[in-house]
């Protein structure tokens, strides 16, 4: 019998506070969060008001203008960056029970992405101390050289369903370059960001380098975003947030990137073996209850193996262990919060409705250990057709469509007939066939024989309206920098362009 691990270790019942210019400080309001397993209330964060958001701001901009960490050497910022990895390291546990609690995620989830997190502040520690730059040959007397600067003060958004890894996508390539940071995480999940700057400021990173606001889109989000001495905006969240964070950005022409939302794709051969294809789907889809922007959530499955996959997929989701976070059994956990169980339950209506087979899940489990909590059983429907909403829409649940294909043209057009473009997939054991459909897909991460393999290495971000710009890897880096040549004469003489 697995340990199980229902009582939570971490301490919750405290204070959560701002953290602005290396101060923790009160909010103008306060928030309930609720613990998503049980529906019950969890505890109270602080939130600002706008002026507080417009005070973090000023902090960050003094501590661009005239504070040491843009001032320092690469390598010192690359040493203080390891120190955060190893803070996020030797606080782990504690983090990831805190993550569990807070956006219901199962521990095995939350384990993977706290050592995420910490390996990502690792690797732009390295990576800052790489060369980087170009030497141009121009004509001499003069040398060009091009140089990598940081952009400034950045403004940082994040979702609720990765809260600290989302947090140290944006401030591990950005404080490796030079800048400073105001970020916002989610509203629903703000926990395990304020134990991150009660780490930050044990360690002494210098005042107003990093503040963290918390809050609402429309009080805190927004003004970031709207800011004029903001000089980049870097938001993860949906299509619509996105759309509004970009235009509010235009007030100064700051520099965006989007992480957006998916309904990707993963296609299915007859080749490759059926129930290895099946595991993988069940991962593509249910791991975080789907709550993961690249889930795959479109399966598109050729015609000779349909009813096969169908049916092993569900039997196999039926097994599907669901239950609290914090249960060591527990294999899928529940939604983040009551509007996002309402807006998945709503979608399997509008499902049903546009005609779509209910294959099986498209309720709650029921019993006692779910409490009030936010459970939706693993969903999946067949027959569907390409322009139902269920199958266009994100969800953002435990929800799959699958579709059918005959030939392969048809395979790619299908998984290409989508608004996002932000991931997808191919499974057959033919090379070639798999070289050239991956090829085809436009989508900005692809995989093939596999799915959710993500590379701190490797860039992250999507086509169409799944964002702009990419996040990890050295593109991640390159997005936290204005790039600027520098022209030295070294043999200055009169230009003579004007008569004397
Ligand atoms: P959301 O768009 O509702 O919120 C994201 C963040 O934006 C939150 O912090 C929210 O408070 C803030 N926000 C809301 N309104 C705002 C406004 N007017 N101005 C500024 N900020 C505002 O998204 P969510 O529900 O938190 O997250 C789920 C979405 O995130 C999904 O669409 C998912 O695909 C996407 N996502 C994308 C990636 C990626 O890397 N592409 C990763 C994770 C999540």
């Amino acid at each position: 019998m697995a340990q199980t691990l229902t009582a939570p270790k971490v301490k919750v019942d405290r204070k959560w506070q701002l953290f602005i210019d290396g101060k923790f400080v009160d909010g103008a309001s306060e928030r309930t969060l609720v613990n998503p397993a049980n529906g019950k209330p969890l505890t109270t964060v602080a939130e600002a008001s706008k002026t507080q958001v417009e005070e973090a701001i000023r902090a960050a901009r003094k501590a661009f203008d005239h504070g040491p960490w843009p001032r320092m050497t690469a390598l010192e910022r690359s040493q203080f960056l390891n120190k955060i990895a190893d803070a996020i390291d030797a606080h782990a546990e504690e983090l990831a029970e805190l993550e569990t609690l807070n956006g219901g995620k199962p521990l095995r989830e939350t384990t993977y992405d706290i050592a995420d997190a910490a390996y990502c502040f690792r690797y732009y520690a390295g990576l800052i101390t790489k060369p980087s730059g170009q030497s141009i040959d121009v004509p001499a007397p003069s040398v060009t050289t091009v140089v990598r600067e940081p952009i400034g003060v950045c403004g940082q958004i994040v979702p609720w369903n990765y809260p600290l890894l989302m947090a140290a996508w944006k401030l591990a390539p950005a404080l490796a370059a030079g800048n400073t940071c105001v970020l916002k995480p989610s509203e629903f999940t703000p926990l395990t960001a304020i134990r991150l700057a009660e780490l930050l400021h044990d360690l002494k990173l210098p005042e107003g380098v990093v503040n963290i606001v918390l809050g609402d889109g429309p009080t805190v989000g927004q003004p970031i975003a709207e800011s004029t001495i903001v000089d980049k905006i870097a938001f993860t969240g949906s299509v619509n947030t996105g759309k509004r964070v970009a235009t509010s950005a235009l007030t100064n022409l700051k520099k965006v990137t989007l992480e957006l939302g998916g309904k990707s794709p993963m296609v299915v051969f007859p080749d490759f073996d059926l129930d290895i294809a099946v595991d993988y789907a069940l991962f593509a889809i249910y791991c975080n209850a789907g709550q993961v922007c690249s889930a795959g959530s479109r399966m598109i499955v050729e015609q000779s193996i349909y009813d096969q996959f169908v049916k092993k997929m569900a039997a196999r989701a039926k097994k599907i262990r669901v239950g609290p976070g914090l249960e060591a059994e527990t294999e899928m956990g529940p939604l983040v919060s009551e509007s996002q169980l309402k807006r998945v339950l709503e979608y399997i209506e509008i499902g049903k409705k546009e005609g779509a087979k209910l294959v099986t899940g498209g309720d709650q489990p029921k019993g006692e250990k779910y409490g009030s909590g936010y459970y939706v059983n693993p969903t999946i429907f067949s027959d569907v057709k390409p322009d139902m909403r269920v199958v266009q829409e994100e969800i953002f649940g435990p929800v799959v469509v699958v579709q059918k294909f005959s030939t392969e043209e048809e395979a790619i057009e299908l998984a290409n007939n989508s608004v996002f473009g932000l991931a997808g997939a191919v499974f057959t054991n033919d090379i070639t066939r798999a070289h050239r459909v991956v090829k085809q897909l436009r989508a900005g991460i692809t995989w093939v024989n596999a799915y959710h393999n993500t590379y701190t290495e490797c860039p992250w971000g999507g086509y169409k309206q799944s964002g702009w710009g990419r996040e990890l890897g050295t593109f991640g880096l390159e997005a936290y920098t204005e790039v600027k040549q520098i022209n030295i004469n070294l043999d200055p003489q009169a230009v003579g362009w004007f008569e004397a």
